[in-house]
């Protein structure tokens, strides 16, 4: 008896991407989405005529399938694409010290960062040929052609034999720690910090502590393709890629809340669902977050105790502070549609000292009634603060109140009269964040870092039970989490299937 080939846990964009490509492969493939909606992270919602992105607000490439993006080159495969706004720059820094205009061409970020430091602009010239170097070597072998298992060197060797052996020569550069590089070639404290806050944005870890791809393909991408953002909000996203799932036979399955991964005899069998159904398939992936898999959707003695602990333990990164705010929009002027609000310190890791804010209404109208902006405000706030609260207690309406009013103080540099402006608020603890993205304490992701090594793969020690998204490797964020789908999918079958869709490839 089985349902499916594959049952995905999960909406999220890592369960999409490998559902998606293993509908593409021919497998018969359920996705079993928690929420009433797909996007996990990047889901959308709506109130009174706004809709509000939930997470992400920063892309790249996303309407470019020549981009390195994981995400776009998934789509094209899959016969879809996004329609995406392009803009630049990419978002505003207002640092204590004045504004600093993020553009994506690496010529225009240093002429930028010249004017505060032109001594940090000349160093920052050294890294960006270490980077783009590092891009140029990974964007000799797609993404679409990687798996996680041993066929994979052969398969490169075979595929790409001159970007391999370049790429293997790159390997120290591929382990090394952006802070290990910065040393080599910037002791300007102003471009030092400047770094520090671009590894913050992607990893919410300093820059000593985040590996040189994740910032390597992000200042690649932003140099060689379109900063851009998903027309109709980021739900686009998971809109398009259940778009594919869905053109090649796949199913998704909303408010399917998975209780229990079935195991007998060390394998996978299915899923158990909250109202008790049960779906039988002999491989299970499983997109919720590894303490959510290891910790309550396996039983304890499914797994080896030692592997479970481990799991168990994988540091988080904290939770956020959001605010979500429908604004009238009259007389505002020319506004960017992004900005990045610093405090002073020396620390940008501290949570609470960077704000984030995203106005996406600026670059789609749709995304708000006439006249008015939508607006997404959020910082990193740690978990520990809100345990043992519960919502509407006077304690933790106490603490909403003043998380929200650091937020508002960061959105009055940006708006001034924005208290003025409000028509609609909505704002949101780690408790929320957790309950709507059904994310272990609401946590960004794990907290691993380059010292570290690798993100842990898509296997498990259960036969026929995968793991994708952003605890996965290779990392956190939209584009690595579509990558972590990408590997998990093309590990469950043949390398000659992945040959022939890469064939496909335009
Ligand atoms: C505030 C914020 C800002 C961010 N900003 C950016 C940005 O600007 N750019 C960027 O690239 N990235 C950003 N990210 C990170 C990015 O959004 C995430 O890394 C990525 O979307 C995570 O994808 P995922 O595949 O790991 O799945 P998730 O988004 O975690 O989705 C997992 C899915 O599994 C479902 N699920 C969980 N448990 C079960 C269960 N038991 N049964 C059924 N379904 C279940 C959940 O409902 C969810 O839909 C941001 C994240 C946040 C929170």
């Amino acid at each position: 008896m089985r349902d499916a080939d594959v049952i995905v846990i999960g909406g999220g964009i890592g369960g999409l991407v490998a559902a998606g490509l293993l509908a593409r492969y021919g497998r018969r493939v359920v996705v079993c989405e928690s929420h009433r909606t797909a996007g996990g992270a990047a889901h959308c919602f709506t109130r009174q005529g706004f809709r509000f992105d939930a997470g992400p607000s920063l892309f790249w490439g996303l309407g470019d399938p020549r981009s390195l993006n994981p995400l776009s080159q998934v789509l094209a495969a899959l016969g879809e694409s996004l329609e995406a706004v392009p803009y630049d720059p990419l978002s505003l820094y207002h640092l204590p010290e004045g504004t600093f205009p993020v553009h994506g061409r690496w010529r225009d970020y240093r002429a930028a960062a010249a004017r505060f430091s032109p001594r940090g602009a000349e160093e920052l010239a050294a890294l960006e040929q270490r980077f783009m170097e590092l891009y140029r070597v990974l964007s000799a072998i797609p993404v679409l052609g990687l798996r996680a298992d041993k066929r994979l060197v052969p398969f490169l060797m075979r595929r790409y034999p001159i970007a391999m052996p370049r790429m293997m020569r790159h390997l120290g550069l591929i382990y090394s720690s952006v802070g290990q590089v910065a040393d080599r070639h910037i002791a300007d404290p102003w471009a030092r910090r400047l770094i520090d806050l671009e590894c913050f944005l992607v990893t919410t870890l300093n820059a000593r502590e985040t590996p040189v791809p994740a910032i390597a393909i992000m200042f690649g991408e932003r140099d060689q393709s379109a900063i851009d953002y998903p027309k109709g909000g980021t739900e686009s996203i998971a809109a398009a890629l259940v778009r594919a799932l869905e053109r090649w036979g796949g199913t998704l399955r909303t408010r399917a809340h998975v209780e229990r991964i079935l195991v007998e005899g060390g394998a996978a069998r299915g899923v158990r669902l909250r109202d008790g159904e049960e779906l039988r398939a002999p491989v299970v992936i499983s997109n919720a977050s590894i303490w959510d898999t290891a910790g309550a959707l396996l039983a304890a003695e499914d797994l080896p105790a030692k592997y479970r602990a481990a799991a168990l333990r994988t540091p988080t990164t904290p939770s956020f502070m959001h605010l979500h705010l429908g604004i009238r929009a009259d007389g505002l002027g020319a506004l960017h549609p992004h900005h990045v609000v610093v405090e002073d310190g020396e620390d940008v890791t501290v949570p609470g000292k960077v704000f984030v804010i995203s106005i996406p209404s600026l670059l789609d109208p749709s995304l708000a009634p006439e006249g008015h902006h939508a607006v997404h405000a959020f910082t990193l706030e740690p978990w520990a603060a809100w345990e043992g609260c519960e919502r509407g207690d006077e304690a933790y309406e106490a603490r909403k109140r003043e998380r929200t009013e650091a937020i508002y103080r960061a959105l009055e540099r940006i708006i001034p009269d924005i208290r003025q402006r409000v028509v609609l608020e909505l704002s949101a603890s780690p408790l929320t964040h957790a309950r709507y993205l059904r994310r272990h304490q609401g946590t960004y992701g794990p907290a691993i870092t380059a010292a570290d090594g690798l993100f842990p793969s898509c296997h498990t020690p259960i036969r026929g039970l995968y793991r994708v998204g952003d605890s996965t490797r290779p990392g956190v964020g939209v584009p690595a989490a579509a990558a972590s789908g990408i590997l998990c999918a093309n590990t469950l079958v043949s390398p000659a299937e992945v040959d022939g869709l890469l064939k496909t490839r335009r």
